[in-house]
């Protein structure tokens, strides 16, 4: 099975490497002080072949990222990023696979000044299942509000996928796990909730859907794909503030993130949400979105970008 291939080729700085070749040297800046910025995508099998979800959004996202960190210019354009993307997915024969871009920073300075250095470049695939649990989109997941807090938006730029914030995603996801919950929710600074670690987060109450604004979070490809198809299918979505009791009398609840892909939360801090099942509304979205990146959906057509032309 293709799917299942070892990678066997990173793409970096322009070049296909042999996956063992694909090295940084130990003072690397980025790997010292958190400088670089990276994005998540995933390509799915199609009947037209290996087809990449929302690239074109992926890959924008990921030059704000490097934008918004500081970076003043870059060796490639969003769009010769996208066409790596596609060419790392076919040196490696991955009908579907996981995709890791990553800008990073390094200068032989090594001072904390990002314009002492210069931008480099790299994109990695592997074959990679269901993140939170190879059954979490049926069984759903056990969740509990983080004893940390989600960055300040003036602390660490939360729009920004930039390795450095991702410390605090480590420290509340490994303090969820040791507690014995598949994952953690975490509060803004102001106690609203914000996001998981590395998903965002949706509740439904009374055939309306809420989920955070983007004002602390980040900018979720999927948050924004579930969004849409929510509406296709007529249900209202409202993006608001929500408390963390909001959540223990939520019908239903449920986190979305490209790794994560659509997963019901059954469970918050020892509340049973709804029957303790995935709900009505979050079945339903998670087939649309099934159907989406299968390329059987009306929003197919707009949102696949098929690798084999
Ligand atoms: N929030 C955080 C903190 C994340 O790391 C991710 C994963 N990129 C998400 C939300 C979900 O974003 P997306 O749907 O674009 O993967």
């Amino acid at each position: 099975e293709s799917s299942m291939a070892e990678s066997r080729y990173i793409w970096l700085d322009g070049q296909l490497v042999e996956y063992e070749k694909a090295t940084v040297h130990f003072l690397n800046t980025a790997l010292h002080y958190g400088l670089g910025v990276f994005e998540g995508i995933r390509c799915y099998s199609t009947s037209r072949g290996p087809a990449i979800f929302r690239l074109k959004e992926h890959m924008e996202r990921l030059v704000n990222s490097a934008k918004i960190l500081g970076f003043r210019s870059l060796p490639f354009t969003a769009d010769q990023l996208g066409e790596a993307c596609k060419e790392v997915v076919r040196a490696n024969g991955f009908q579907a696979c996981y995709i890791r871009p990553l800008i990073f920073h390094e200068s032989e300075k090594r001072d904390l000044n990002l314009d002492s250095g210069v931008a480099r470049v790299g994109i990695a695939a592997w074959a990679w299942g269901a993140y939170l649990g190879e059954d979490s989109e049926e069984k759903g997941v056990r969740m509990n509000v983080s004893s940390y807090t989600r960055h300040h938006p003036n602390v660490m730029m939360t729009k920004a996928k930039v390795t450095g914030n991702y410390a605090n995603s480590v420290l509340a996801k490994t303090e969820s796990v040791r507690l014995g919950f598949d994952e953690a929710v975490m509060l803004d600074p102001q106690g609203y909730v914000a996001e998981c670690t590395g998903e965002n987060l949706f509740i439904v109450r009374k055939g309306v859907i809420y989920t955070p604004g983007t004002w602390a979070v980040l900018e979720g490809i999927t948050r924004d794909s579930l969004i849409v198809l929510a509406r296709d299918l007529g249900y209202p979505v409202v993006e608001t503030q929500i408390s963390r009791d909001h959540l223990y009398i939520a019908d239903e609840m449920f986190v979305c993130g490209t790794a994560a892909e659509v997963v019901p939360v059954t469970e918050i801090d020892f509340r049973i949400i709804g029957d303790g099942k995935a709900g009505p509304v979050t079945r339903a979205l998670a087939r649309a979105f099934r159907e989406v990146v299968r390329g059987e959906h009306p929003r197919s057509a707009e949102w696949l970008s098929y690798v084999n032309g």
